[in-house]
């Protein structure tokens, strides 16, 4: 598996998430939360002109002539969705496409919007290569690294399969 925007937001996330996922082990189709956010995109791209557009092996909710958006329902783990973007932008840099990123946050009531804006710099494209050596490394070791149960693991697609 190639490295995905996905991956490097479990990678942030949680290790183990990305491990999982990144070894086809997916449970995401019983999530709860994965069930809102898909339908959340699928109403987003209805309203939208711009609607999900693949590069490669990445989606992108939207872009447009400033931005590239990635809509999110919970800003639950702003850092993850963060690198997923920044990841995105690298791609699109590579291919001679600048944009900045918007990522917008819209939780279930739709009143409780929150717009973040993040940019490509040398600093966090160093980064991003680090991160994508760290993936590869992490999808190479034979078994998933430990469970450190917490707070973020209640919303996770993979919460049955780690903590019950
Ligand atoms: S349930 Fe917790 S430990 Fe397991 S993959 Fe999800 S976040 Fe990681």
């Amino acid at each position: 598996m190639g490295i995905t925007g996905t991956l490097v937001n479990y990678y942030i996330h949680c290790k183990r998430q990305c491990w999982l996922h990144g070894n086809r082990i997916n449970l995401e189709d019983n999530s709860e939360d994965v069930k809102i956010g898909k339908a959340l995109h699928a109403v987003k791209a209805s309203e939208s002109t711009g609607t999900e557009i693949a590069v490669e092996n990445i989606k992108i909710d939207k872009i447009t002539k400033d931005y590239l958006v990635e809509i999110k329902k919970s800003d639950a783990d702003y850092e993850a969705v963060k690198w997923q973007v920044l990841f995105y932008l690298n791609i699109l840099k590579n291919k001679g496409i600048e944009r900045q990123g918007k990522i917008e946050f819209i939780e279930k009531n739709k009143s409780d919007r929150k717009t973040y804006y993040v940019a490509l710099d040398d600093e966090n494209i160093q980064k991003l290569s680090i991160i994508e050596i760290e993936i590869i490394e992490l999808l190479n070791q034979p078994a998933p690294p430990s469970i450190a149960i917490n707070r973020k693991c209640t919303k996770c697609a993979y919460y049955t399969y780690c903590c019950i």
